[in-house]
């Protein structure tokens, strides 16, 4: 499918170097977007200047919630040149998010062109102090004008650009994490395995609670035992107990990471032992008050790798690795950035460039 370009005259003014880019605040000057019309499909590919929407009130997604995002970030190497990690990973996991939202099928190649379409176009924009990078969302709404209950008819799927800082400013920081044992956020069958906003919107009250306890982030339990770890809000968990490094399995209602393939394929290749497997929160406080727990972190685009200093389960405090952050931790965080910016090679594929 060609992509019309339409270039803005009054770019903006961009962040400086010493701005510290909060997490998904500036936009840069364009976008892209394409439409899907039943009975035509995907059509009039095209990128934009950054621009306000004009949607029906009536729109379905503000209704009922048909919508679909993927997220992921392009680097620029110290030689200029720009990478994006496993694009492809995403393209799969956004068509099994559409698949299960009724929303229509993207071509995977197209996905992965209108990323680096775009990207080409807002190039200056990528930020290139230790620790950015350019964050880019992609996601489909549905735009039919319409109360029923039914999917769209039409849709419009759009990638948008934020410039983004080190997720730590003093580098990797341990975080506090509140095992949730009142809300739950997925149940298999739901839509606990797709990349979509009704589970963060079924989220929130919980963080809410974490935060006014003190914890950045919640970690889920199952939503049918309440027993079994599932997620943290936008991270897969990992956890290192006596030597292995395990975490929870697919199970249909908990998110596949892109970085939570990518560290057990890391592991695998290093030659440390690794469980995919279900975790009772049990064995987690029985592992922390034995001292089995050597490492726990959580993983995500955007932090990367998150090392987890505190879990809290109940009345039951647990800290993890006294302040430090593990030696595996480190290593799959050093890993990863080093092969998101073109330092270390990584398997193949892993890379792909922008031209
Ligand atoms: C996006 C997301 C993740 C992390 O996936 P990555 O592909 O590693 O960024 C984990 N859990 C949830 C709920 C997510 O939305």
């Amino acid at each position: 499918m060609d992509i019309r370009i339409e270039k803005t005259t009054t770019p903006k003014q961009k962040p400086g170097s010493d701005n510290p880019l909060v997490f998904g605040t500036i936009f840069t000057d364009h976008m892209f977007e394409m439409d899907y019309t039943e009975g035509i499909g995907w059509h009039d590919a095209r990128i934009v200047p950054y621009h306000k929407l004009e949607l029906e009130p009536s729109s379905m997604v503000f209704h009922y919630g048909q919508e679909m995002f993927e997220g992921l970030k392009a680097y620029k190497t110290d030689d200029g040149r720009i990478l994006l990690f496993r694009p492809d990973k995403n393209a799969q996991r956004a068509n099994r998010s559409n698949k299960r939202l009724c929303i229509p099928y993207i071509p995977e190649g197209l996905f992965v062109e209108s990323i680096k379409a775009v990207v080409s176009v807002d190039r200056d924009w990528i930020p290139t102090k230790p620790g950015t990078s350019l964050y880019i969302r992609p996601f489909v709404i549905a735009t039919d004008p319409f109360l029923g209950v039914r999917p769209s008819h039409t849709y419009k799927y759009m990638v948008i650009l934020s410039p983004v800082g080190a997720y730590y400013e003093s580098g990797l920081d341990p975080v506090k994490i509140w095992i949730e044992d009142e809300y739950v956020r997925a149940v298999k069958g739901g839509i606990g395995e797709a990349k979509t906003g009704g589970n963060y919107a079924a989220s929130l009250a919980s963080q809410v609670k974490a935060h006014d306890e003190g914890y950045a982030q919640v970690l889920w339990l199952d939503g049918v035992h309440r027993k079994y770890i599932e997620e943290v809000g936008s991270m897969n968990i990992f956890f290192k107990i006596n030597g292995t490094v395990v975490t929870p399995e697919l199970n249909g209602s908990i998110l596949p990471g892109v970085t939570r393939d990518s560290v057990l394929e890391l592991c695998r290749e290093w030659g440390i032992p690794t469980e995919e497997k279900r975790i009772s929160v049990d064995e987690i406080v029985e592992a922390a008050r034995t001292g089995a727990m050597e490492e726990c972190f959580g993983t995500g685009t955007a932090a990367v790798i998150s090392p987890v200093g505190e879990l809290r389960y109940e009345q039951e405090l647990m800290p993890i690795g006294g302040g430090q952050i593990g030696p595996v931790t480190q290593r799959l965080y050093d890993t990863i950035t080093g092969i998101q910016l073109g330092r270390i090679e990584g398997p193949k594929g892993w890379s792909v460039e922008v031209k």
